[in-house]
Parts: structure tokens; sequence; C-alpha cells
């Protein structure tokens, strides 16, 4: 299992990758979840927070966004683990009721394509895309302080209520806000605003962190997200 750890002792651990990543931060005593992976996993899911948590609540489960491949276990956690669900305000209403989900525009022609097909079987799409309902417990929209290392800040673009989880401003874990399937690139295949988006980078950029870990694919260097927010800044002032 992947896991990094920063100057100030706190521990990040992958806990599903594949389909979708989702981890967990240990911050000495506070244990936080970031995104859950898809319904499918929760089986990974489970064996795993049952080992790290020994019999103890999840203090938080963090949603970067609403989207079903990052929420799919979010109802099994809350239940099993008496987690308190964060998420931001603009998101809330999607993970309380999974059918009203928006799709994210493509940020690609093959994408765009990709979607305009799945619209045509959307019925489908809806059984595909569905996952249990939960309540979130804290809705924010703006930065919000979680431990004595950890905090949110919001990273709009990839969804209007996107945010990260910045740990000890070292290590980011981002969502979707950028993509980690590319050795050259972070731009992800889907987007609601690319211009909203980039300045998310900027903003990412300025926590000083120097690794962003993704929720798909695996972790970004700064160095790479410097280069593609230098490249796209100009393109998308
Ligand atoms: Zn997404």
């Amino acid at each position: 299992m992947k896991k990094w750890k920063t100057t100030n002792n706190c521990e990040i651990y992958q806990i599903t990758n594949g389909r979708a990543n989702s981890y967990l931060v240990m911050d000495n005593d506070i244990s936080i979840m970031v995104d859950t992976g898809i319904k499918n996993s929760y089986k990974v899911v489970m064996e795993k927070l049952d080992d790290f948590l020994d019999g103890n609540d999840l203090s938080y489960l963090v949603l970067t966004h609403s989207h079903y491949d990052h929420v799919g276990n979010a109802s099994m956690l809350k239940e099993r683990y008496k987690t308190k669900i964060i998420i931001q305000k603009s998101e809330a209403e999607y993970i309380m009721n999974p059918k009203s989900q928006l799709i994210p525009h493509g940020t690609n022609l093959a994408t765009r394509v990709g979607l305009g097909l799945l619209m045509r079987i959307k019925s489908k799409l809806n059984k595909f895309l569905n996952f249990e309902a939960v309540e979130p417990d804290i809705l924010t929209n703006n930065d919000h302080s979680i431990s004595s290392n950890c905090y949110l800040i919001p990273t709009p673009g990839h969804s209007q209520g996107s945010m990260s989880l910045i740990v000890d401003d070292e290590v980011a874990l981002v969502g979707d806000a950028m993509f980690g399937v590319f050795w050259w690139s972070v731009f992800p295949p889907f987007a609601d605003d690319v211009p909203i988006m980039i300045r998310s980078w900027g903003k990412l950029l300025n926590t000083g962190s120097k690794l962003f870990l993704p929720g798909h694919g695996t972790e970004n260097s700064r160095e790479l997200l410097e280069k593609q927010y230098n490249k796209y800044k100009v393109k998308y002032p």
C-alpha cells in the first residue's frame, strides 16, 4: 500500500486505487478519509479501515466533490465508523439525492463525444451512477480547519464545489482538480469550468505543497503542476 509521511508526522495511506483513489490521513489521533472509491470497492475499504482504526471511529470523511466514483461508500462509512461527513455546500444535494447528480463537461473531443453517447442512454447511466444517499454533517464553502495540521480549501472548476485537503502544507489531496494518469499532463478529462480550475491550480501551488495526490492515477510533482499552470494560465486567463 502506498504511504506518505510529512515533517510533522502526518501519515497518508492510499486505501483504494484503480477506478478511483481514496486516502486515509492520520494526524496524531485524528483520522481523515478523503473520498471513498466506487461502491464496488467497499470490501477493500472496509478491510483496510477495520485494520487501521482498530475499533475506533473514523473522525472525518472529506468528500472532495459529489461524483459517484468518489462518494460510493460514503453511506457505509458513516454507518460503520460513525464518521462526520464534510462536503462543500453546493455539492451536498447531490449526495442526499444521487439522481440529481450533474454530469461534468468533457474537456476534449473524446470525452465530449463519449459523454454525448452516454447521455443518449441516460436511463442506463443512472443505474451505473447509483449510490446510497447520505446526509452530510459539516457543510463548508470556505477554508476550513480540520486538525492541527490539516485544512480544506475550495478548489472549484472540475465541479463548482470541489475542494482539496492540505496536509502540513506539504501534500495536497485534490480529488479531480487534476488528473494523475499521464506523466506529461495533469489536465482532467472532465471539468465544468476550465479557467476556474486553472486558478485552483494556482491556489494549490500557493499552499507550498510539494506533492499532489489526485482522485485518479498517481501523484503529481510540484514541478509538473507548475509547468502546466504556467502553460494553461496563459491559454485561459
Ligand atoms: Zn469528478
